[in-house]
């Protein structure tokens, strides 16, 4: 069976040796004669797979005993209103960086709870960079610093950690998550949903600074509380188990491909094999300022849009999924995450060069 290369945001691809372990186990995991899903939370098969993910994880971001990780549901967007319901300790304001669409709805939730000062904004160029961090007016009363490291829209990415001393900082990393090695403790939250580089919709991970916790506003419900979450090791309610599960064998695969200093090889050398594609062209463009494009999403548009519709039928048949562009910004985007194999990166180029060939 020849599976196509999705380039599709997210939901995303998955390593198919996992998607084959999966399968493996589906019906009988390990000689318990069950699923995964058919299994209580609470029993010791499951929560060894429970226990194995977290350590995994723990091990591959190099996380220490300071903070603790969540394996919650809700998806980035429930993350938009827990991060100042838990953060804010009593203060009244927070600084938060507008980078695009994913910013703006943070900023948007942050607001329904607190002050929010715009630190530094890109919009002035159509979000096509990452605001160096000298331009930043960070406010001297923010509880803490928010920014989207990689816009996963605009395919913007921030290729450096901004420093912001003893406030803490907090980042929706959605969709660079596992990309790449980064130093955890810089971070006062981590938060990502699953369905871009970790694993299966439904599944929502948070890493946060123990101290952070326990200071949640008045009228926080029990579900929005870090602390009530890490407190009972994130079955306080059932957890989302198959997708902890699947995520656990993503940490597994992300091992054998050499950590995330092996990923970050990978998925660099991907990235540039596509932008040189863009940028030897006269056909092909992308909009972000070349020190800010992401690794992972990367938007780009024809010199002739009345060609979109025939580009992503002419890509479908060549088995190449899901390049249609964001609704907002239109033309093209390639989501090429970790379990995008480089094959699929190498065969999207073939494509648009041979497209280019005859249309352009
Ligand atoms: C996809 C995405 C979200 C939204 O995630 P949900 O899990 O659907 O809530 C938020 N932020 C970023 C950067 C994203 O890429």
């Amino acid at each position: 069976m020849s599976r196509p290369f999705n380039f599709s945001a997210g939901p995303a691809m998955l390593p198919q040796a996992v998607l084959e372990k999966a399968q493996a186990e589906m019906l009988d995991w390990h000689g318990s004669g069950m699923s995964i899903m058919e299994m209580s939370h609470r029993g010791k098969e499951y929560l060894s797979v429970a226990e194995k993910a977290e350590s995994d994880l723990r091990s591959l971001m190099n996380i220490s005993d300071d903070y603790a990780v969540l394996f919650l549901q809700g998806g980035a967007s429930s993350q938009f209103a827990m991060v100042p319901m838990n953060l804010l300790r009593g203060k009244r304001k927070a600084d938060y960086i507008n980078t695009g669409a994913w910013s703006k709805k943070a900023i948007a939730e942050a607001k329904l709870f607190c002050d929010v000062n715009v630190a530094a904004s890109s919009e002035d160029k159509k979000f096509s960079y990452a605001p160096a961090q000298d331009t930043w007016q960070l406010s001297n009363d923010a509880a803490f610093v928010h920014y989207t490291p990689n816009e996963t829209i605009g395919g913007v990415e921030f290729h450096w950690v901004p420093e912001t001393g003893d406030v803490p900082l907090v980042a929706d990393m959605s969709s660079t998550i596992l990309s790449r090695p980064i130093e955890v403790s810089k971070f006062g939250v981590i938060y990502a949903g699953a369905q871009k580089n970790i694993g299966p919709a439904g599944l929502t991970l948070a890493i946060v600074r123990k101290d952070l916790m326990g200071q949640t506003l008045a009228g926080t419900p029990s579900m929005f509380d870090y602390k009530i979450h890490a407190d009972n090791d994130s079955m306080y309610n059932t957890p989302s188990t198959y997708a902890w599960y699947l995520a656990g064998l993503v940490f597994e695969w992300l091992q054998e491909q050499g950590g995330l200093e092996g990923m970050a090889r990978i998925n660099q050398r991907k990235a540039q094999k596509l932008y040189a594609a863009i940028d030897n062209s006269d056909f092909y463009a992308n909009p972000v300022q070349v020190d800010c494009r992401s690794w992972m999403n990367i938007p780009f548009t024809l010199a002739n849009a009345d060609l979109d519709k025939t580009f992503l039928d002419e890509a479908l048949k060549a088995n190449l999924k899901t390049l249609k562009g964001h609704r907002s910004v239109g033309g093209m985007r390639a989501s090429i995450y970790n379990a995008m194999p480089e094959a699929g990166v190498d065969a999207l180029v073939e494509f648009m060069q041979d497209f280019e060939k005859r249309y352009g």
